[in-house]
């Protein structure tokens, strides 16, 4: 079972093509990165995985365990068990958080199953305070007037809330403070299953002191470059992204 990439290629409505053909492969039970330098698709990627309308995928597939993706609408994907950060409004002003995710959750359940409201409050406030999260966030308006370490929190903890197979998070946000870091990296050290593949994106070698991915991609130029275990990342720290131009 994994999510898998193979000669994806993407573009913009202008017809500029970003994604140049990208395979990969994460199989359940793997945590793999993404680095590469600035402008190499890396967002498209995960954009175009989730169903982001500003891309066009003209060739390629994503299949995950088997099924199509890219014939699924954004919720679907969604609901099949992809989970994207970036994905989830920044902002929605007079919605609970509390609010929020239980609906999210009630709409993965079955028709005419309701969710069991004392269950998911217990689980709820154990996922809460494994993040070190005030209660008082469950009666918030979702990211409105939140900090950037408190919307950090609050992505971890929709991810962790949703259960997903496959989650992709892009580590875009260069102001990333200490704090928030070891908020990703105990969120995903917490989703590590046998049965969940995650795909983080990132930037940052330091990320990497906290998590231990699986294997280590870079990207560069639209498509997968190299691929190696976790010491490529020190390696990439050490050398930096110089051996693209040689290669
Ligand atoms: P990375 O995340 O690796 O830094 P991106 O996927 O954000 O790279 O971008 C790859 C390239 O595609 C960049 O040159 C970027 O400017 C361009 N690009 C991506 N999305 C858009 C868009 N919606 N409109 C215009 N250019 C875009
Ligand atoms: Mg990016």
């Amino acid at each position: 079972m994994s999510l898998v990439i193979t000669d994806l290629h993407a573009q913009l409505p202008d017809g500029t093509e970003i994604l140049k053909g990208v395979n990969l492969e994460i199989p359940k039970g793997e945590v793999h990165t993404i680095m590469g330098p600035n402008g190499s698709g890396k967002s498209t990627l995960s954009k175009v995985i989730a169903g982001h309308e500003s891309y066009e995928v003209t060739s390629g597939s994503v299949v995950m365990d088997g099924e199509d993706v890219l014939e699924m609408e954004v919720d679907e994907r969604s609901r099949a068990g992809i989970f994207l950060a970036f994905q989830y409004p920044h902002e929605v002003p007079g919605v609970s958080n509390a609010n929020f995710l239980r609906a999210a959750r009630q709409a993965r359940l079955p028709d005419g199953e309701e969710i069991d409201a004392v269950a998911y409050y217990k689980e709820l406030y154990a996922k809460m305070d494994e993040l070190e999260m005030d209660r008082k966030f469950t009666a918030r308006a979702v990211n409105e007037g939140f900090s950037g370490g408190e919307k950090k929190r609050n992505e971890i903890l929709q991810m962790m809330m949703l259960d997903p197979t496959y989650c992709l998070l892009d580590e875009t946000d260069s102001g990333l403070d200490i704090d928030a870091l070891k908020i990703v990296a105990k969120g995903v050290n917490s989703m590590r299953s046998p049965d969940r593949g995650v795909l983080l994106i990132t930037h940052y070698q330091r990320l990497l002191d906290y998590i231990k991915p699986d294997v280590v991609h870079v990207m560069a130029a639209g498509q997968i470059v190299k691929s190696g275990g976790p010491e490529l990342a020190l390696e990439l720290e050490k050398d930096g992204y110089d051996f693209l131009k040689t290669a």
